[in-house]
């Protein structure tokens, strides 16, 4: 099965739910208006400044942030990075809830292996990774030890992210399903991030 055909799938028995739960708070970390400015065709302020740039990165989340650095690791300097929100970081950006730290979205980042030595690269240049006696350590306090993940559900906490209570036979038997897919990949062929430092197996490029 095609991954959008499963999600297509898996979100079907959501539209029938009768009475969806009130949900009460609201996002954060974005600013809607800014965000439907371009659809809404409202009218925008003059520039107060010109550029002329050889490249433009549109957004400031991990993927711009990356070519920024990728550009400058090839020596090159002459690009503008341009984002909506006023701090970078996009789905990972980090904030603060009652004064403590917290992240807004995406937050673990599993130790690289040698597949990956761009991230190791990384992780090094931003002080997180260093050789000590003749070993790698990463830096304890932005690990992630296994991570665990909880979702709130028919108004209770529960393990996991998939909803659990009340979704009935069938959807429980799609996720057995899903699970013996995945577990069936994982075993048929290796995966590395990125996908592009290792030539796709057959398995893999069914699934793109
Ligand atoms: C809830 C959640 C948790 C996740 N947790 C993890 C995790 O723990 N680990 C992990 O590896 N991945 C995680 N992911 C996936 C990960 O967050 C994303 O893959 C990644 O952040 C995507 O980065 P991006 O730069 O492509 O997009 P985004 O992070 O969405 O960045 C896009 C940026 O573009 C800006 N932008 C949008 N429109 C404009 C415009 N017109 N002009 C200028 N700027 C604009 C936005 O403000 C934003 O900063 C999670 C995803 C979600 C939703």
């Amino acid at each position: 099965m095609k991954r959008r055909h499963f999600i297509a799938a898996s979100t079907l028995p959501l539209l029938g739910c009768e009475k969806p739960e009130e949900i009460t708070g609201s996002f954060t970390g974005i600013n809607h208006e800014r965000g439907h400015l371009l659809r809404d065709n409202k009218t925008w302020p003059s520039p107060s400044v010109t550029r002329k740039t050889d490249v433009i990165i549109a957004g400031g989340g991990v993927a711009g942030l990356a070519a920024a650095r990728a550009l400058r690791l090839q020596g090159q300097d002459d690009f503008a990075l341009l984002e909506l929100e006023d701090t970078a970081g996009g789905n990972s950006r980090g904030g603060a809830v009652n004064g403590i730290a917290c992240p807004l979205g995406a937050h673990y980042l599993p130790l690289p292996s040698d597949d990956a030595p761009e991230v190791q690269d990384l992780l090094e240049e931003l002080g997180l990774r260093r050789r000590v006696a003749g070993r790698w350590e990463y830096e304890e306090r932005h690990l992630c030890h296994s991570p665990q993940e909880r979702l709130f559900f028919n108004g209770a906490w529960q393990d996991g992210l998939l909803p659990l209570q009340g979704v009935g036979a069938a959807t429980l038997a799609q996720y057995q399903k899903f699970s013996g897919l995945v577990e069936q990949a994982r075993s048929a062929a290796r995966w590395t991030i990125p996908v592009s430092n290792r030539p796709l197996a057959p398995v893999q490029r069914a699934l793109v």
